[in-house]
């Protein structure tokens, strides 16, 4: 061509116009294994629909444009009143009706719902984080309604609704809902006791009068926020509704909208209440015990995400490692840049392993199987304290594996990275996660029971996690001032149950690689330290996304 100065080669293509859900062997397998017949083949083509639309171009540019056009608040109307409206970008309304409509809010309808939904939020993590937020609260503020059955057979049809209606108008006007969360202070986040939003009753029986702030509260487009605030009974749960059943707003007013480092398609608010009405859900005093039914939803969501963005950062890496060349040969066939593609891919299959199995319990445990609750009660804390800390490491390597194009915001890695800390962040950081560990192993035997039954079931397969789990049980039988260590027992209760599952349902080259490094101390603290023994060309092309 006239006044080109060379010719493009040695560029790998884009990774767009895949299947998501097919080309990522681990997901599908994990699908396949924790749904019945029937169910089964109905979800796997549902699923494959959803990952064409995930890998599409035009699903990915909508992700970039959401991202890249952060949402504006616009505090007052032209004529000055009061509004507290924040505007989105067009990008994000498409993510999030296409994220409604795919039933990310909904997973109580079908058998196996919540393994259908945790599979479509792994995928749709991929196209653009930052709606899952409300995605995910949504979904999540189901059980903890619960707590109130005259609210919840209200409210449930709405909040799992396959309708995205946006307006701001009465609850009992629109098909679909969305909802949020309000239980960060300024003066403590962690420690919810030490919040001052006070919530004073009023003549109508359940009704409140609120007055205070959140320091966070994500998604403040939301019909409806579950809050925290101090009854004469002590800390309850509210329903804060946006808009009144008469149709005028409720106060809720939105000071700032956070800057943050990444998930900035979302918008994180500062709120105020003065004189604003909310519901009580649950009895005064129990405000925590009813909404952790929320939280330990959104907790498996963070593992879920977290799995998703490792997922989507190693298929980038494999992807570009298989076209690129260097020094003569393509990227993947040489021992080094394989070793380091094979480290990440053992980590987001563990990951995707984990968090497919947890949903799994979740679906067991609302159909009444005490043991897979129990199961869950210890195992999220643990996962979400140990996947979420993994996914920026894996992200930040995966990025290196493109070079300089990793770094470059076209590639989307950047944004990978930038959201990559966010799941160990919020809904309690690692400490956080760890105490909870602790205070399940402390309180619920039961838990641990679960726990070391799930375990106990691949022992015998290989000698590593047999000395793995001997390990483990020699730290937990001496709890006695385990606090400053309760970082490390997360940790290898996390481990040792993903090195469990890889045994039973991995490939043998995958569980192996898995069990030498993670459990057997068989390699190096970074990435790419594999034995190089280990047959790690395998376990790449298992990962490559390849429809
Ligand atoms: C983008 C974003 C969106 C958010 N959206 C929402 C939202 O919608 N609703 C909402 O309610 N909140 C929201 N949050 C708040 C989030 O849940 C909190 O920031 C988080 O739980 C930590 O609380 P904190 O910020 O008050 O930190 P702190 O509680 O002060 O914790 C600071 C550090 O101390 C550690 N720590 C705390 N207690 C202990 C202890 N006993 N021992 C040892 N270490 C400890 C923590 O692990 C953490 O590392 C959001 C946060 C972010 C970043």
């Amino acid at each position: 061509m006239a006044g080109s100065t060379h010719t493009v080669t040695n560029q790998a293509p884009p990774l767009s116009g895949y299947d998501v859900f097919t080309s990522d062997r681990v997901l599908t397998e994990a699908v396949g294994r924790h749904l019945a017949a029937g169910p089964r083949e109905e979800a796997l083509a549902e699923l494959s629909g959803l990952g064409r639309s995930c890998g599409s171009f035009q699903t990915q540019e909508w992700g970039a444009q959401a991202d890249g056009n952060p949402p504006v608040l616009r505090t007052h109307d032209r004529y000055g009143h009061r509004v507290d409206e924040v505007d989105f970008h067009p990008a994000w309304h498409r993510l999030l009706g296409k994220g409604v409509s795919a039933g990310l809010t909904d997973a109580r309808s079908r058998p196996g719902g919540h393994v259908r939904r945790a599979a479509a939020f792994l995928m749709w993590t991929q196209v653009e984080a930052g709606n899952c937020c409300p995605l995910s609260m949504t979904h999540a503020a189901v059980p903890a309604l619960r707590a109130d059955p005259e609210l919840a057979a209200e409210w449930e049809p709405r909040l799992t609704s396959r309708v995205y209606d946006r307006e701001l108008r009465p609850a009992h006007l629109k098909a679909g809902v969305l909802f949020g969360m309000g239980m960060t202070e300024k003066q403590g986040g962690s420690d919810v006791r030490a919040n001052t939003t006070s919530a004073r009753p009023l003549a109508e029986d359940g009704a409140y009068e609120l007055t205070g702030h959140k320091w966070f509260c994500s998604a403040p487009m939301s019909d409806g926020f579950l809050v925290l605030a101090r009854a004469p009974g002590g800390l309850t749960c509210f329903l804060v509704p946006r808009v009144l059943a008469d149709g005028t707003r409720n106060v809720f007013l939105i000071q700032r909208l956070k800057n943050k480092l990444g998930n900035r398609s979302n918008a994180s608010a500062e709120v105020e209440f003065a004189g604003t009405w909310a519901r009580r859900v649950g009895a005064e005093g129990r405000g925590v015990a009813t909404v952790i039914g929320m939280v330990a939803a959104t907790r498996l969501d963070c593992v879920l995400g977290s799995a998703g963005l490792m997922r989507q950062a190693v298929a980038q890496a494999v992807h570009h490692c298989a076209h690129r060349e260097a020094f003569g040969a393509k990227l993947v066939d040489q021992p080094l840049m394989r070793n380091v593609l094979a480290d990440l891919a053992v980590e987001s299959e563990a990951a995707t392993t984990l968090g497919l199995r947890l949903a799994a319990a979740g679906d067991a445990a609302e159909g009444g199987d005490e043991r897979e609750r129990a199961l869950l009660r210890l195992a999220v804390p643990a996962a979400k304290y140990w996947v979420t800390k993994r996914c920026a490491p894996v992200v930040v390597e995966a990025a290196e594996c493109l070079g300089g194009n990793g770094y470059v915001e076209e590639s989307g890695l950047p944004r990978l990275v930038r959201e990559s800390p966010l799941n160990s962040v919020w809904e309690g950081a690692g400490n956080v996660q760890a105490l909870d560990v602790l205070r399940a192993l402390g309180r619920e035997p039961a838990a641990l029971d679960a726990y070391l039954t799930e375990v106990g079931a691949a022992r015998g397969a290989d000698h590593r996690l047999d000395a793995a789990i001997g390990d483990l049980l020699t730290d937990l039988a001496d709890l006695a001032s385990a606090e400053g260590r309760a970082r490390l027992l997360a940790e290898r209760l996390a481990l040792v149950l993903q090195g469990a599952l890889l045994v039973r349902y991995a490939p043998p080259e995958v569980a192996d690689a898995f069990c030498a490094s993670r459990l057997g101390g068989d390699g190096g603290a970074a990435f790419g330290t594999l034995p190089p023994t280990l047959d790690l060309a395998s376990v790449v092309e298992r990962a490559r996304p390849v429809s």
